[in-house]
């Protein structure tokens, strides 16, 4: 049989169709695409964590449960007491159970741009998906549109990040609170950029049963980990767990993520020095001649260029040894746009410069 032939005889058609989530290679790069924090730890505290690693039980295999960290992920997010938590391996493994625990033909909405994963996954599934365009320019929730799309569709779920990636802004709270009340469907807020603002949905998890409040700690400092959360109901989160792989939080992480969390001075330090150079990096941006920068309440800022340079500023950024992310690919309300991951200072101030020395070298 040929190759061609045997992969549409066992791949379904709706997985053909899709395009992997390419990942950029930066070795060498100022690494500015991806959201991360660009600090790691003292050395007294790397130490501390290789006495963890060197007493973890590598041949057993990890607490399927993870009850202890668990216990640390609650009390460091302020989760209420009642409610119920379930870890994954990343927020997004967390999207794949959601959405893999649906019933078939199920509608999956999100606005529109954001977080990719949430329809890549839905679509891989082969489940309805129906994004909700944001408004032009202020890229806020369109609530008309998303309350008489929700009337309509009945969507069994909905994402909003907050703050929403790529656009970086929170949406309206009272708009989310709307949208929570008619919905007849779960609703998740993804707070994965929860370490740089000051806004969430957690407090209101007692108010609502359909909503859920996803977190990770890779924004934090902790992306080489993988480990994301979800809280909520929790006749909710033990139906979610029973679709959940056993060990799906390797024993590495567990005791990684819960000593480094007895560390929080150290995070609030680093989130602090980062949203400083966030709003350092936006006037800096709102400087420069035919850049745009949107106000942004996680660590990346987006921003748009003149007509069609999108993609030549990117280039010219790469040229100089910096990485960013070009959306203007995605077109749409991305078309000309690109984002900033806030880095360390000094690799803030050469971003900078290279945007400065690639807008002037343009005709
Ligand atoms: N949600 C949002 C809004 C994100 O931007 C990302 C990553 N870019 C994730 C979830 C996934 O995070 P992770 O899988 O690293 O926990």
């Amino acid at each position: 049989m040929l190759e061609q032939d045997l992969i549409s005889t066992v791949i379904r058609p709706e997985i053909r169709a899709l395009t992997a989530y390419k990942v950029a290679d930066a070795t060498g790069y100022i690494k500015l695409d991806a959201m991360e924090n660009p600090y790691t730890w003292p050395e007294e505290i790397k130490a501390e964590w290789l006495k963890v690693i060197h007493k973890a039980e590598i041949n057993r295999y990890p607490d399927p449960e993870a009850r202890s960290l668990c216990n640390v992920l609650k009390e460091y997010n302020q989760l209420p007491e009642q409610s119920g938590i379930l870890l994954g391996n990343g927020s997004d493994e967390i999207i794949q159970l959601l959405l893999m625990s649906l019933p078939a033909n199920s509608t999956v909405m999100a606005p529109e741009p954001s977080f990719v994963m949430y329809k890549q996954i839905a679509q891989c599934l082969g489940l309805k998906y129906q994004g909700l365009p944001l408004l032009a320019e202020s890229f806020e929730l369109d609530l008309e549109l998303t309350l008489a799309a929700i009337k309509q569709q009945q969507p069994e779920i909905i994402f909003i990040a907050y703050p929403n990636n790529p656009t970086g802004n929170l949406f309206d709270s009272h708009a989310i609170e709307q949208i929570i009340q008619h919905s007849k469907g779960l609703v998740i807020i993804d707070e994965a950029y929860a370490p740089f603002t000051d806004a969430s949905f957690i407090a209101k998890l007692s108010t609502y049963n359909n909503l859920l409040v996803m977190r990770t700690v890779s924004k934090l400092g902790l992306a080489g980990l993988r480990l994301g959360f979800i809280a909520g109901q929790p006749g909710i989160i033990s139906e979610l767990n029973k679709a959940r792989l056993p060990y799906n939080i390797n024993i590495l992480t567990q005791c990684s993520t819960e000593f480094v969390l007895t560390h929080p001075e150290m995070f609030a330090q680093q989130t602090e020095i980062l949203r400083n150079e966030r709003a350092r990096m936006f006037l800096q941006l709102s400087t420069i001649h035919g850049i745009r920068p949107y106000p942004s309440a996680a660590n990346f800022i987006l921003f748009r260029t003149e007509q069609n340079k999108a993609t030549p500023i990117f280039n010219a950024l790469k040229e100089q040894g910096i990485l960013i992310k070009n959306l203007s690919p995605q077109q749409g309300p991305l078309s000309d746009c690109l984002r900033v991951t806030i880095g360390k200072p000094e690799e803030n101030n050469a971003f900078i410069k290279a945007l400065k020395n690639a807008k002037n070298a343009m005709p």
